[in-house]
């Protein structure tokens, strides 16, 4: 994208943090509500439009935009910022393996915003182990009959369109896995309750129910056996963009912490002037930065040379960031004293916030084998002779 494009859309972004996202964080936080407001808003400045090819609606594809976003729109709320990426998740399987007609029939209406996209892999029997779900699709005529439950799903309860993963073939493994476009009104198909959880209030996380779902054969993505490849064509950029949220936040906790401890009086001093006190705040600042240098090499090299090392530094992106996030938010609520347990501060909230993403998108022990497995098949991906 065009750099001073890309500026301006940046400078609204960071105008709808400011003026609408920041000020509803907290009750977003305190209801669990969906800020559907808030979606449309994004809708109407475009923002969808950044996945989807402009023949459908949009003003994309465009990786590094949607990251950047993310991470801005993290620093006021995290929950917000999820809400919005997850579109992207959710739509990209449709913009590289949908058919002309299901990208004519979705794109438009998902670029806009009117139609909330969810993306269905995880099941209470397989997170981080993918490949083993067992949501069936048995195919019946022109009709793919789909069995089984789902749970995790983003957005899940307030979604129109479900990027949906069952097996085709229950022997064939990852190879057995096959994608489909359901919409929210298919007969069989339920949308269960919402998870109760500690952060990312707002952004539901839904449990999905399909007995006996009829879905058409022409909203299959790709061929039969290509789900498990289409679920991870947008890997990478996922661990980016849950890089960017971790970001996001962070820097929000230590701007709180910072902020606070310039105030904050004890033995006749600010605590920034304690030692002991500048030394916590030096660590989450140079965690932060080499979190950030880390996410930016990641997001250069997954834009320009994707490949399997491109993969594992997005794995030590979403690693490195999300641990640092972790970390720095808990040390921005010690920081804060009492206060940073007081829902008063943002701090407890970002500190809530921001587990998940050791979580998602791969947990982080998932993100260490996966680094090792390059290690071991390739060496250290720093050296400029390692395979791309
Ligand atoms: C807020 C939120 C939103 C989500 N959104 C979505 C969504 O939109 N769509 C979707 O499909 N899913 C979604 N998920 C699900 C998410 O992808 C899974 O939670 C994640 O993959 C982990 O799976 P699990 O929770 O079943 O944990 P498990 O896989 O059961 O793991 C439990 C623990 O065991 C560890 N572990 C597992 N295998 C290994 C191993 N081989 N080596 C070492 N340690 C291991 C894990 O790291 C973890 O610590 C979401 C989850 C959350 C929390």
């Amino acid at each position: 994208m065009d750099a001073a494009v890309q500026k301006q859309i940046l400078e609204t972004v960071d105008k709808l943090a400011r003026e609408r996202v920041l000020p509803r964080a907290a009750e977003i936080d305190r209801t669990d509500e969906f800020p559907r407001d808030l979606y449309k808003a994004a809708g109407e400045l475009g923002l969808f439009g950044l996945w989807i090819p402009e023949e459908y609606g949009g003003i994309g594809p465009d990786m590094a935009t949607p990251l950047l976003i993310s991470e801005r729109l993290a620093r006021a709320s995290a929950s917000f910022a999820l809400v919005y990426s997850n579109c992207g998740d959710a739509c990209t399987p449709i913009v590289h393996a949908g058919a002309p007609h299901i990208k004519e029939r979705y794109l438009p209406g998902i670029a806009s915003g009117g139609i909330i996209p969810c993306f269905s892999l995880s099941e209470p029997g397989a997170g981080s182990d993918a490949g083993g779900i067992t949501t069936t699709a048995r195919r019946e005529g022109d009709h793919y009959v789909i069995d089984g439950r789902k749970c995790w799903c983003t957005n899940g309860s307030v979604g129109d369109v479900f990027i949906l993963f069952a097996k085709t073939d229950k022997e064939a493994g990852n190879k057995g896995v096959s994608a489909f476009v359901v919409p929210r009104d298919t007969p069989g198909f339920t949308i269960g309750r919402d998870e109760d959880l500690i952060g990312l209030r707002g952004s539901p996380a839904t449990q999905l129910q399909f007995d006996g779902a009829r879905v058409p054969v022409d909203h299959r993505l790709g061929e039969e056996g290509e789900g498990f490849k289409i679920a991870m064509v947008s890997l990478d950029e996922a661990r980016l963009n849950c890089a960017a949220m971790a970001i996001g936040v962070a820097t929000a906790a230590l701007e709180t912490a910072v902020a606070y401890a310039k105030e904050r009086v004890q033995f006749g001093k600010p605590i920034i002037q304690h030692q002991g006190l500048q030394f916590l705040l030096a660590e989450s600042a140079a965690q932060l930065a080499a979190a950030r240098s880390l996410w930016e090499q990641a997001m250069t090299l997954v834009a320009t040379a994707p490949g399997r090392r491109s993969s594992s530094f997005a794995a030590m992106a979403k690693l490195v960031a999300t641990d640092a996030a972790m970390q720095i938010t808990t040390d921005a609520v010690q920081t804060l004293g009492g206060y940073g347990l007081s829902r008063d501060f943002p701090v407890e909230r970002m500190m809530r916030d921001v587990k998940a993403f050791q979580i998602f998108d791969g947990t982080n022990q998932i993100q260490k084998m996966l680094i090792g497995r390059y290690l071991e098949k390739f060496g250290v991906p720093f050296a400029d002779d390692t395979p791309a």
